[in-house]
């Protein structure tokens, strides 16, 4: 079983980006805390949902609080967007990688290492999910180019 199953406790009632209006997923509390920065990673108070949308500004959102880029401490010292935060592959490499037809061994290590455990998205990833899903979207936009 990779991380992937675990995450499928996520509710059915949405959470809408207040920025950008994007449905998003909950957040645990544990993966905000390896994310946002000081002090303000000592205010994380009840649910919060992670934006997904790269061009947002807002990271993490609950009823009462959002919290941006620049409180995110990944996306605060990378320009390049991450696919995988756990073995630091990044979109754009990615994304040339299936334009060369090398992108099967990428993913086969991605998925090796996931399988054996040694991901960590939980606590790497700042949606607190496992990667696999956006690989299979970049083929998918890279298949229609
Ligand atoms: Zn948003």
């Amino acid at each position: 079983m990779s991380c992937c199953s675990a995450s499928t406790v996520a509710k059915k009632e949405g959470h809408h980006c207040p920025a950008c209006g994007s449905s998003c997923l909950p957040v645990s509390y544990q993966t905000m805390l390896h994310h946002v920065q000081y002090p303000e990673n000592q205010h994380i108070m009840g649910q919060y949902a992670f934006c997904a949308n790269s061009i947002c500004d807002v990271v993490y959102f609950s009823s009462l609080n959002t919290i941006s880029k620049d409180n995110v401490r990944f996306l605060r010292n990378h320009q390049d967007a991450m696919l995988c935060y756990c073995f630091d592959i990044t979109q754009s490499c990615y994304q040339s990688a299936c334009e060369q037809g090398t992108s099967e061994s990428i993913k086969a290590f991605v998925i090796q290492q996931t399988t054996s455990k040694f991901c960590a998205c939980n606590i790497k990833n700042p949606s607190g999910r496992c990667c696999l899903a956006d690989f299979k979207r970049m083929e998918q936009k890279a298949s229609h180019l």
